[in-house]
């Protein structure tokens, strides 16, 4: 009789199969996960530092796979890359070379995809076009100690559809771009292993897969409205 558990399964029913579904658990507590752990979810998102390090120590599981997808400050990297198998939400330079310093400088790697400012909001975090590309070519500076796994992207909120499928389209537009890029030589900061496309939340994921997304990022669908 748990909703939660029921809509995980519906979900994983509904989704083909090389869409990766990341459960967003924030603003919930970790009883939330651990229902959703025991329907099989092993992959979770979570957009508060403190929030995430308290997650990991609460739960006693080691096969979670954590999404970092909130804006990160680069004072919280401790609380957040040990644990974390992918910053999905790097959306300025200064993160990605504070990611990549502190993953030097611990001896690891860390997984991230470039977020992509898609939507007509303002307010939403993310780099342009021409800084992802920019960045993907190497133009920048060599990022040694993280891997840009592919590009992230949240839509304008709104009922609109078209709106919707126009901000998706950016996001298909660049990554096939630098595809291109990557497969004629000029892409020295991502391999054969840039291959993400993570788009799609609770309102917008039907759609999202429909265009071409192997991550979708659910939340509300899964635990219920979050009380900020
Ligand atoms: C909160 C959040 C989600 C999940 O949103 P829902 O609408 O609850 O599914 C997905 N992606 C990011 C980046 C978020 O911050």
């Amino acid at each position: 009789m748990s909703s939660i558990s029921d809509t995980i399964k519906q979900l994983r029913q509904e989704l083909p199969s090389g869409v990766k579904l990341v459960a967003v658990s924030k603003f919930h507590p970790a009883e939330a996960i651990e229902e959703a752990y025991a329907a099989g979810q092993r992959v979770f998102g979570e957009s508060r530092p403190q929030e995430l390090y308290a997650k990991v120590q609460a739960l006693p599981y080691t096969d979670i796979e954590w999404h970092f997808i909130g804006h990160l400050q680069t004072n919280k990297l401790k609380l957040v890359l040990p644990y974390a198998a992918m910053v999905e939400s790097v959306d300025s330079l200064r993160l990605l070379e504070a990611i990549d310093r502190w993953s030097a400088e611990n001896g690891r790697t860390t997984e991230v995809l470039l977020e992509y400012h898609i939507a007509s909001e303002e307010t939403k975090q993310g780099f342009s076009r021409e800084e992802i590309l920019s960045i993907v070519s190497g133009e920048t500076r060599r990022f040694m100690n993280v891997r840009i796994r592919g590009l992230m992207g949240m839509a304008t909120y709104t009922d609109d559809e078209k709106t919707v499928r126009s901000d998706f389209s950016k996001l298909m537009t660049l990554y096939s771009e630098i595809e291109s890029l990557r497969d004629s030589g000029r892409c020295t900061e991502i391999g054969q292993d840039f291959n993400i496309r993570s788009f799609g939340m609770t309102h917008d994921y039907r759609i999202a897969v429909e265009m071409g997304a192997d991550v979708v990022r659910i939340g509300t669908l899964i635990f219920g409205e979050r009380v900020y």
